[in-house]
């Protein structure tokens, strides 16, 4: 069979296979508008077949991060991230499920209803990429983008036993990514395949001129990114905070770690600098930072406009009715820690708590080459078993969120199934713009099988 011929037929099976899926992962497809854009042409992500959460423009299509504030919004262009991975060969065949702007940690703030977890549809995808992680999951695409402001891609990705990678901040433009928390905001890749992940990240990564924070950081040749090469110092967990997690996660654990000393790379035991103020640090920063991001939603510049007699009540009915609830519980702690008088008891004060996080893990990287830790202290939860508890949810990032006040990268790898048939990941957190040291250890760990 013919090339062309060959991703015809696989464009056919996968527009199938989200016809008969039931984990609501997908909430619209494009594949009308790729099948033009078959080409003989060998760039590197040729006949890659790519669904985007609905955070990233597409131009012309719909961009409404389940809100419905946003249901009748089209974007006029394209994120970055489209542009480069289109002009290198990639199809991109739909948009996925998410929380509503980001905010959450298992798609199921979602206009649209909850995402399911593929393994077992009573549980959660995780989230907030959570159609992009089970997408992936049940092959309906080759590679899916996702945003991780605080743990969106690896906490899904974990969930559903796939690669994720949330990249260095500034490493990704983020042009044309609906903004959460500008200082913390990272579009990055999901995939089965780890070599789909460098792919990806090789062409989307780099300077670009629309976005003021990219990193002229130099992006190395794919060649370098796909190497199996075992770090020499691997910071791990000390037993007490291992104490939290779910004891056949730490059977895994062990696994790896038996396989590093057998290979002579050096353990270090490491304590999480500031573990327990990293969440509380990091929702204080973010909901500051979303009520002045999500103030542009006021009715008047994009999606749905309340009738009402005068501006005041516009602005007032068109966000009441647009934003859900938890959208709102954030706009409104975000506003109260940045109101004078609670400025410098909140949000100057979880500033300085960033910046000595920071320099704690900066000491830590000069000591090891990278961290291997857990990504989730349990496998996928139960649907609804967090909704009404907000501090709960929050508490599913307390091993994700550290890196992304640091700016770090950090990469799910799957780790197979546990008893309960659901599968669980680790992370390999790295220095900011050595990913090559993440992607490299992957290989490794791949290459080996250890999870079989
Ligand atoms: N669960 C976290 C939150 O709700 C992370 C969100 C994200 O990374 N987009 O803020």
């Amino acid at each position: 069979m013919s090339p062309s011929n060959a991703l015809k037929q696989k464009l056919v099976s996968q527009q199938e296979k989200i016809a008969n899926s039931k984990t609501n992962a997908i909430i619209r497809t494009r594949f009308d508008k790729v099948s033009s854009k078959i080409t003989n042409n060998s760039n590197v992500l040729s006949g890659k077949t790519i669904l985007v959460k609905d955070n990233i423009a597409i131009k012309g299509e719909p961009l409404t991060c389940a809100s419905n504030l946003l249901q009748s919004y089209k974007s006029p262009y394209s994120a970055t991230v489209i542009d480069r991975l289109e002009s290198n060969g990639a199809l991109i065949t739909g948009q996925t499920n998410m929380d509503e702007f980001a905010m959450g940690s298992s798609s199921e703030y979602s206009i649209y209803g909850s995402v399911k977890n593929p393994y077992d549809l009573k549980k959660v995808a995780g989230g907030s990429s959570g159609g992009s992680a089970a997408a992936v999951a049940e092959d309906l695409c080759d590679i899916a983008l996702g945003s991780d402001t605080g743990g969106s891609i690896r906490q899904p990705a974990s969930f559903c036993g796939i690669y994720g990678l949330k990249p260095t901040y500034g490493r990704i433009s983020r042009y044309g990514l609906v903004a959460h928390a500008s200082s913390f905001d990272t579009i990055g890749i999901l995939s089965k395949q780890l070599k789909n992940i460098t792919s990806a990240f090789s062409v989307m990564s780099g300077k670009d001129p629309k976005d003021a924070t990219s990193s002229m950081e130099t992006v190395l040749s794919l060649e370098k990114y796909n190497k199996e090469v075992l770090p020499k110092r691997v910071g791990i967990l000390s037993d007490h905070l291992l104490s939290e997690i779910d004891s056949e996660i730490i059977d895994r654990y062990h696994v790896v770690l038996d396989f590093l000393t057998r290979n002579r790379v050096k353990l270090v035991e490491i304590d999480l600098p500031y573990f327990d103020y990293c969440v509380a640090t990091y929702y204080v920063l973010t909901m500051a930072e979303a009520s002045s991001n999500l103030s542009r939603f006021d009715g008047v510049r994009y999606g749905k406009r309340a009738t009402s007699k005068d501006l005041n009540e516009l602005y007032i009915e068109s966000r009441s009715r647009g934003f859900s609830d938890e959208v709102k519980r954030r706009i409104m702690t975000g506003t109260y820690v940045l109101s004078s008088g609670y400025y410098d008891a909140y949000y100057s004060k979880a500033l300085k708590v960033r910046r000595l996080i920071k320099d704690e893990y900066n000491k830590l990287f000069s000591k090891v080459d990278c961290l291997f830790i857990p990504t989730t202290s349990s496998t996928a939860f139960p649907l609804k078993n967090n909704l009404d508890n907000p501090i709960k949810m929050y508490l599913a990032d307390i091993f994700t969120v550290p890196f992304n006040l640091i700016g770090s990268p950090s990469l799910n790898i799957p780790a197979g199934m546990l008893k309960n048939k659901l599968p669980v990941g680790f992370q390999i957190a790295g220095n900011s713009f050595k990913e090559e040291t993440l992607f490299n250890f992957a290989h490794s760990l791949n290459k080996e099988e250890l999870f079989k």
